[in-house]
């Protein structure tokens, strides 16, 4: 049985669990900052973005130019999913898939 709770609240603000495959994908804004590259300090695991993109990004609009395709174009490309996003801590702290991750609520206007 549902949980009356979360039954009439918006999508944005229901656990990643109970998305839709739609939901899931119209939570992400298009910042495009997941597919810069990283630095990570080996000594201190403190990372630091780059502005060296992902040879499948669009920059103009922040999208993967093969998203269908991407993890077979690019092999280290991280699929978010619902198994892989607890242990995304590196995703830019505006992103919607961590603020959810972390039961933080989304800021106005953001979707
Ligand atoms: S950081 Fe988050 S919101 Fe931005 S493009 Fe990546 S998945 Fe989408």
């Amino acid at each position: 049985m549902a949980d009356a709770r979360n039954s009439s609240n918006p999508f944005w603000e229901k656990p990643l669990s109970e998305l839709d495959r739609g939901q899931w994908e119209a939570l992400c804004d298009g910042c495009g900052r997941c597919c810069l590259h990283k630095l990570e300090d080996e000594e201190t695991g403190l990372l630091y973005p780059t502005n060296v993109a992902c040879e499948l990004l669009d920059r103009r609009n922040g999208m993967c130019i093969d998203y269908a395709h991407r993890k077979k174009r690019v092999a280290d490309c991280v699929v978010l999913n619902r198994k892989s996003i607890g242990s995304l801590d590196w995703l830019p702290e505006s992103c919607a898939y961590r603020l959810r991750s972390e039961g933080k609520p989304l800021p106005p206007g953001i979707i």
